[in-house]
This record gives C-alpha cells, structure tokens and sequence, in this order.
C-alpha cells in the first residue's frame, strides 16, 4: 500500500468511475466513497425511463464487489458538510476524512417549485426515492401534472401517457428545449406530445399548486385550473456546490476547472454535472448534465488527481439521448447555433436528421430515430469538420439510405 489516500464524494456514476479507475490504474492507496443518499451507486437514466414503468433497479456494483474487490471504503447515507483544503480534510458532519488527492462529484440537485413544501403528490425527479414516489402515483393513475417541458418531464409525461393517464406539461417559454436544442428542433421535439395524447401548454407559468394537504390542483397564469394528483418538477437542476461553501474552490454554476478538471487547488479535481470544466475540443467552459460526459470525467478526475503531474486534458463533443414514447432523441455537440438545416428525414414525422452550424463548422447534430448515424456526427464534430463537410456526409447518408 502507497499510505496514499482518494477521497470522492459523491456515490453515483461521476463517484463511482472514479474509483473504479483509480483501481484500473493501479493506486494501491486507501479509497474512501462519500455518498449523501444511503444507497449504493445506481443508475440515473432509468429512473424516467424503464423504472417509471415497473422495472428494476438494480445497484452499479454490489457492496461486496465495491468493498472486497475494489477495495473501497463506503461513507453513504451522509452528506459530506464542509472541505478545508489547508488541512485537506473533507467534513462529514462529526466526521473526518483526510485525503491526498480528492474528486468532488456531488452531481447536481434538482430545482423545487417554490411554495408546494407542505404537499403531497408533488415530486421533483433526481433520485431513486423520488422515481418511486412518481411510479406509485402513476400506479395509483394519477391525474398528472408535468411542470416544465424538458427532457426529464417529457419522460414522465410519456410513461403516463404508456398507462394511459390523463397528462399535461406546462412550460412557461413559448417553445420547449430551447437551450437544448434550439427554438425549432424545440419545436418539433415537442410534437411528438401532441401526438401521442400529452398536452402540452406553452407560454404560461404557474400561479399555484392547490390542495389540502395533498395537491388538488395546479392554477396557471393564464388563468387556467388543471385538476391533478400528481404533479412532477421537470425545471432543472442547480449544481450541489453548498457544501463547499467557503473551502475557496472557484465556484460559478458549478465547480470550475481547467481542462484536466483541476480547481486549481492542490489535490482537488471535479467530475460530472457539478464541474464546469474547459472543453478542449470546443475551446470554451462547459458544465454538462449528461451521462456519458460525468462517466468518463468520473475516470479522468481521479486519474489526473493521483498523478498530477501527467495529468491528461478531458475533450469531448457532448452527447445526450431521452426516450419519449417509442422514440429516442439524440444529441451531440453545441446547440448554439446560427443555422439548423434538416437534412434527412422530416421533422413532423418518426424520423429526422438535423444538423447545427457555428460559424463554417459543425457544431451540432440531432436525430429523431437516428441511432445508426448519431455517433458518426460526433466524430466528425470531434475531428472539427466543415459545415460543408458535414452536408456533404448527410448527403452520402441519404443515398446509401436510398440504395440499401
Ligand atoms: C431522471 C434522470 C434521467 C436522466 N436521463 C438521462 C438520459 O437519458 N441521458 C443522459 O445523457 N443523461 C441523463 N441524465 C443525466 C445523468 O444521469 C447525469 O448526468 C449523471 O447522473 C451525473 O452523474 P454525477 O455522478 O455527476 O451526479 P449525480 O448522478 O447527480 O450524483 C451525485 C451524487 O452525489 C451525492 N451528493 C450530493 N451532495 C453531496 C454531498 N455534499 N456529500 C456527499 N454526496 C453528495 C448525491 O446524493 C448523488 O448521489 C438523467 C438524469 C436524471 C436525474
């Protein structure tokens, strides 16, 4: 043993692929996983997904694995409460955990609706606790109420509507997934509601979340009253960064790295949906809320905090997917862009293809259905191709399409 310590706190995916690469690269130091939930590591995607529909979720890694395998030492069902980088302690309450290098993945909480404290049957979407308070009103058949037309409500919205609940999604922006996507695959993403039976009403907030103890009703601004016995928060997320509160890491939406997820405090790395890290391959501060992007900074962060001085930049094209009724969105890339041009496909119907231009650069892709092609996108945003370059593909796509 190198009397070495990694301490991570944070037990889910970010967490979790930290220590299992600290392990993969051969630290024979001790491993300390903090974790706020009491739960073993798990899965997020499928919280609004499969799990809404009856299905199982099993653990990541079993204790056994984690502990006698990997070696890992687990602190779960506590939040980590302060950090003093002089002393490099990280505060668990009473506790105190002294570490050599240290990935702070503490992920991201989600946003409640003001005033609804005192309610039952009103849910935010972030944890396993909360997927099961959802799934058992969806069993009971709730009248659902989704507040917010993202990604995560649309997915509730579609596991209802599977059940064949009366469900509503209110946004308050006149067009859904506007940062995400931009305003017109906002537009054509948010038709699959209406075809599927989920109404979807834009450009109205909410006045009040009404009911006796338990919800009753949502009253909107426009002055509308929506009956409802479950109503769901699907209005993002703020990076969990209150613990480090006065440890003297740079924080600002979330904890801000360089390229190598390094705070620029010694031995403190950051990994997941709470790092806001400079992305290499667009040049410019990101912080993501996707699962592929928190699982591999999860590697990276501990790799780079065990060996500084070999540290390796993290560059990614960003991608994410959300399933909506029987369809899979996917997105790669930036969507800030100055044109969106469909280039297969059509953008009312099951299968489309749409691309983002930056300048004379591809910078983004999103397919309605696209699974095969989705990560030929990301490659070629990766090597940076041309605006030119990416039309000239999809145009190679489209007759390989015709003639296969
Ligand atoms: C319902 C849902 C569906 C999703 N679906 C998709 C999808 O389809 N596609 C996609 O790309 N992404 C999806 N995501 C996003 C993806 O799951 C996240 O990007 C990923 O979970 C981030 O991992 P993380 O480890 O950085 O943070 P998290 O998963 O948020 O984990 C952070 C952990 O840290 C713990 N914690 C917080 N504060 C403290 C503290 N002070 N001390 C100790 N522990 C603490 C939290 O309790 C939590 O367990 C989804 C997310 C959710 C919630």
């Amino acid at each position: 043993m190198s009397g070495r310590r990694l301490v991570v706190v944070g037990a889910s995916l970010a967490g979790l692929r930290a220590v299992e690469a600290a392990r993969k690269s051969g630290f024979d130091g001790s491993v300390v996983l903090i974790g706020a939930e009491p739960h073993l590591p798990y899965d997020r995607p499928p919280l609004s997904k499969a799990f809404l529909d009856g299905a199982d979720l099993p653990a990541f890694r079993t204790e056994e694995v984690l502990r006698d395998e990997l070696g890992v030492r687990l602190a779960l069902g506590a939040p980590a409460t302060a950090l003093d980088t002089a002393a490099r302690v990280v505060r668990a309450g009473e506790r105190e955990f002294g570490y050599d290098a240290l990935v702070i993945a503490t992920g991201a909480a989600a946003r409640t609706l003001p005033g609804t404290g005192g309610l039952t049957g009103v849910h935010t979407l972030r944890t396993r606790d909360d997927a099961l308070a959802v799934r058992s009103a969806l069993d009971d058949g709730a009248r659902t109420v989704v507040v917010g037309a993202g990604f995560i409500g649309s997915e509730v919205a579609s596991a209802a509507r599977k059940r064949g609940l009366d469900v509503t999604i209110v946004e308050a922006l006149p067009t859904p997934l506007v940062r995400a996507v931009g305003a017109a695959m906002g537009r054509a993403c948010a038709a699959l509601h209406a075809r599927n039976g989920t109404t979807l009403r834009c450009g109205t907030g909410v006045a009040a979340v009404e009911g006796d103890g338990r919800v009753e009703r949502v009253r909107l601004t426009d002055g509308t009253v929506l009956p409802a016995d479950l109503v769901v928060a699907g209005i993002g997320a703020v990076p969990a960064t209150g613990w480090l509160a006065g440890a003297g890491l740079p924080l600002d939406d979330g904890v801000v790295c360089d390229e190598t997820l390094f705070t620029g405090v010694p031995g403190v790395y950051a990994a997941g949906d709470v790092a806001r890290w400079h992305n290499p391959a667009f040049g410019r501060p990101m912080r993501l809320e996707h699962w592929t992007s928190a699982a591999e900074q999860g590697a990276v962060a501990a790799r780079n905090a065990l060996d500084p001085a070999n540290a390796k930049p993290y560059s990614t094209v960003p991608y994410f997917w959300s399933d909506w009724y029987d369809s899979r969105i996917q997105f790669v890339g930036v969507p800030a862009a100055e044109e969106v041009r469909v280039v297969d496909g059509d953008p009312g119907g099951h299968r489309f293809v749409a691309l983002y231009r930056e300048g004379d650069r591809l910078a983004g892709a999103l397919t309605l259905n696209g699974q095969p092609q989705i990560m030929k996108y990301r490659a070629l945003i990766m090597r940076g191709a041309s605006w030119a370059d990416g039309l000239e593909f999809a145009d190679r796509r489209r007759a390989a399409l015709k003639t296969a």
